[in-house]
């Protein structure tokens, strides 16, 4: 049990580390054979060190790219913001690898990829696996709030520092050492401030740290002849010396000190890394006394006792950075080289995750229709992108000092001594379109003609491009019987392309990988807003991907509401991250705090999180919003009465449903708790008002099987002309078996979304997971009558395409991140399936390797 919260305890374990590490190098105590092998550890001449700028974040500008400080035999990551995961399996960067998270600041933003790190390191291996992350002492509340959906067990190293000049590390390698920042309201004036200036106590999240990474001098070298003349024998005498200890001259009478046999020593690298989140903190980091050691002071005496910088790497924003003050400060270093990592738009269009990347540009090529262009090509394209990033502009620093641009895997080379200073080698080379797709067409020569039959296909069969007439004629000649087989519901009657759309923005299951980010399903009703299903790590990053920089934070403000299935990480890690961008958007400016409608448990982990960053929202639990609890709450709207029956109603029917004896039944349904179903009414009505404006007419849950407080979702749409056209009805599995509750929930479905993790030849690993496997779910579509369904939440296993019967797909497409389906596009979906084959002909392999095993993670 090594979590603290308090300083004292903080302060003991982090001694007690210290000195267990020191006591490892004290020749009077411990075994021969430790000694010997620390000693050798310790010529840190062999070690290769360097860091590196982990670029997660940079190109979507939608969280803080990490830093790894690389050793042999440690590594040390600076934040780990959401996506770090998925970016480590691209650069194949061995999480398992890693000894120690450090937190510059804790929020959604330094710290969002944290728990679904945790879970797959928990998940590795027989026994699972466990990293010690460091943070200032808020990191306590998000402890707290990460206990509602992790094992206790893989935050046990989780420690948190509240003294303003605090050691975590200081070993042989490295000595690792945090300054805290805090910011001062009542002195700076900053036109950011929430509440503005008269702001004098600390929230939670404002402490941010400077981490100072010093490496050990390197010991000069032994001169046998000065210690001849000096009257020493060769013996243990001379490895006292190398050590650091004076001894006694063995012929004359006179001590031997160090410095008298030894060359000069070469002093060890050392970097900053530095977050200055807002120009409030600007003066602290100006004036705190734990750095003075180490800004250079060229014209004075005391230039002996400075140590010198090395590297400077600023994570601080360009709000920030481009003040005059940041400036001054900056200068102070000398002749250190400064790394700028803040968001800087020249990123923008260089996507850090190229594999997903490459295809998202190849399924547009194939079909733009349903993969419009990715947010980061549809940008003008900036022709000249400096190969070399120079200092910005904005500088007006001393020529001496050296200012570049971060860029996705810089480096700076700390050992060999003879390496020290920046390493390109490991930046990627710019993944740009055209070069995507004429490697595709000379991989696939036939995919030219694919691509111009679709859009024959899909051009001339849009409803919104001419109706169903198109529909009738095409068929004819295309001699496809299938076609006829559902006949146009007439809810797509008349429908434009600016009703509906639905954005598949992540398709895996159980953590984000190379190709397929974790669930969010983004519906888009255009002028009407936005409503998202699920909301796994990445969100955020994903919808930067689909609509730029811009157009994200657009789509962020329109949100009317956001659906989560259930409990598993999967499904709700990146939320934390996207109210707080709304929040940040939306300061300022009039507005309501967002709904989401969730299980319970995500509503304890939600208000234990809100101790550290305040989310701007209100809850609605799911089962209030089950058919029976809406009547229930209907009936008593209209008649005014206490609405308790409901909820006898509602809980009826989740003890039939979920099993008995579970291990998170505790949490939710402790015998005898009242559930007070009329405090919901108010949330309801606010429902009910979002819904009305989003142009909806229903939000229904409805319990899955799956794991307690699991949930699938309908949203249908208000009829339209007058009610002479029906609305249409999307329905959400979630994550489940399949059930009858499902299928009751499916009927007449316009669009059914169905989780399908396994494969078909997997059921037993289906049943014992409580999931579906791809036949299953088009059975459920089938028997509810469900015009289309939409296949999404694959097992990792399947790293590009799942292993799928194509003869039962009749009105069945497979999703992929990113793919768009608008409701008047939707009689073709099913007939782009052959052509996706085509694009992934070599690549239906099942993924057996190591990085994809979930095999005890909870999905
Ligand atoms: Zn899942
Ligand atoms: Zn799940």
């Amino acid at each position: 049990m090594e979590e603290s919260s308090s300083t004292a305890t903080t302060e003991s374990v982090g001694l007690g580390f210290n000195k267990r590490r020191a006591e490892g190098k004290d020749k009077n105590d411990g075994p021969k054979k430790n000694l010997q092998l620390k000693v050798r550890k310790l010529n840190p001449v062999n070690t290769i060190s360097y860091v590196q700028i982990l670029g997660t974040g940079m190109d979507t500008q939608d969280t803080a790219p990490s830093v790894l400080l690389f050793f042999d035999k440690q590594r040390f990551i600076f934040n780990a913001g959401e996506g770090l995961q998925r970016f480590c399996t691209e650069h194949k960067i061995k999480l398992s690898k890693i000894d120690h998270i450090f937190l510059s600041r804790v929020c959604s933003e330094t710290a969002g990829g944290l728990p679904g790190l945790l879970l797959t390191l928990a998940a590795m291996g027989d026994e699972g696996m466990s990293v010690n992350i460091w943070g200032p002492s808020d990191l306590k509340y998000l402890v707290n709030a990460m206990k509602s959906f992790i094992p206790n067990a893989a935050m046990v190293h989780a420690r948190s520092f509240s003294d303003d000049l605090f050691v975590p590390i200081d070993d042989e390698v490295v000595k690792i050492s945090a300054v805290l920042l805090r910011p001062r309201y009542s002195k700076v004036c900053d036109d950011t401030t929430k509440e503005g200036s008269s702001e004098f106590a600390l929230k939670p999240g404002d402490v941010s740290v400077v981490y100072i990474c010093e490496l050990p001098e390197i010991k000069g070298k032994f001169d046998p002849k000065k210690a001849a003349a000096l009257g020493l024998r060769p013996g243990p005498k001379y490895r006292e010396l190398q050590l650091g200890n004076s001894v006694q001259s063995d012929r004359q009478d006179i001590m031997v000190h160090p410095s008298d046999v030894l060359g000069p020593s070469v002093p060890g690298p050392i970097v900053l890394i530095v977050d200055c989140p807002t120009v409030s903190h600007l003066h602290e980091l100006s004036f705190v006394h734990s750095l003075t050691p180490y800004y250079s002071y060229p014209s004075e005496h005391s230039k002996e006792m400075c140590k010198k910088v090395d590297c400077v790497i600023h994570l601080s924003p360009a709000s920030v950075t481009r003040t005059s003050e940041y400036q001054q400060w900056m200068s102070r270093f000398g002749e250190a080289q400064h790394v700028m990592a803040g968001h800087q738009p020249k990123n923008v269009e260089i996507p850090i995750l190229k594999s997903s990347a490459r295809i998202a540009t190849r399924l547009n090529y194939l079909c733009p229709q349903f993969f419009p262009s990715p947010g980061f090509w549809s940008l003008p394209q900036l022709k000249s992108l400096p190969l070399v990033s120079k200092a910005p502009s904005e500088f007006s620093l001393p020529s001496s000092c050296e200012v570049i641009t971060a860029e996705n895997l810089l480096k700076f080379c700390l050992r060999p001594l003879a390496q020290l200073g920046l390493d390109r080698s490991g930046i990627p080379e710019i993944t740009s379109r055209p070069k995507i797709i004429e490697d595709l067409i000379s991989e696939i020569p036939e995919i030219v003609d694919a691509s111009e039959h679709i859009t024959q296909l899909l051009h001339g069969n849009s409803i919104a491009n001419g109706g169903s007439t198109t529909l009738q004629a095409n068929n004819a000649t295309t001699e496809e019987p299938w076609l006829h087989e559902t006949a146009l519901p007439s809810c797509l009657e008349g429908i434009t392309r600016e009703d509906m759309e639905i954005v598949l923005l992540g398709t895996g299951s159980s953590q984000p990988s190379k190709y397929r980010n974790v669930t969010s399903i983004f519906i888009n009703l255009f002028s009407k807003g936005s409503i998202l299903l699920d909301c796994g790590e990445g969100t955020l990053g994903q919808l930067k991907r689909r609509f730029g920089i811009e157009g994200a934070d657009e789509a962020v403000k329109g949100l009317r509401c956001i659906w989560i299935s259930h409990i598993h990480a999967d499904h709700h890690t990146g939320l934390a991250r996207i109210l707080a961008r709304r929040r940040d958007l939306l300061n300022g400016t009039p507005h309501e705090l967002l709904l989401v409608v969730g299980p319970r448990q995500l509503k304890t982990y939600l208000d234990a999180y809100q101790k550290l960053e305040d989310l701007d929202m209100q809850f609605l639990d799911c089962r209030h919003t089950t058919e029976a609890s809406l009547k229930n709450f209907e009936s008593s709207e209209n008649k005014d009465v206490n609405g308790s029956g409901c909820v006898q109603n509602d809980q009826k029917n989740d003890s039939n449903l979920f099993a008995k004896g579970s291990r998170m039944e505790s949490h939710w349904k402790r015998p005898g708790s009242p559930v007070d179903a009329s405090s919901a009414f108010p949330l309801l009505t606010t429902l009910k008002k979002i819904l009305k404006e989003a142009g909806l007419e229903a939000l229904i849950s409805f319990p899955v099987v799956h794991c307690p407080q699991a949930y699938g979702v309908v949203l249908k749409a208000a009829d339209r002309n007058g009610k002479k056209i029906p609305g249409w009805k999307i329905v959400y599995s979630g994550d489940t078996r399949p059930c009858p509750e499902l299928v009751e929930a499916s009927r007449g479905a316009t669009v059914l979304i169905h989780e399908a993790t396994f494969e078909d030849g997997m059921v037993e690993e289906a049943i014992a997971r409580n999931h579906s496997t791809t036949q299953e779910a088009i059975e459920v579509g089938d028997s509810a009558g469900a015009y289309r369904i939409i296949l999404t939440h694959f097992s990792q296993r399947y790293p590009k395409i799942p292993v799928f019967d194509e003869t039962h797909m009749h009105k069945t497409s497979i999703a992929f991140d990113m793919m768009s389906v608008n409701l008047a596009d939707l009689p073709m979906l099913p007939r782009v399936l052959p052509y996706l084959k085509l694009l992934f002909r070599d690549e239906m392999i099942v993924d057996e390797s190591e990085d994809v095993n979930v095999a005890a993670a909870a999905i």
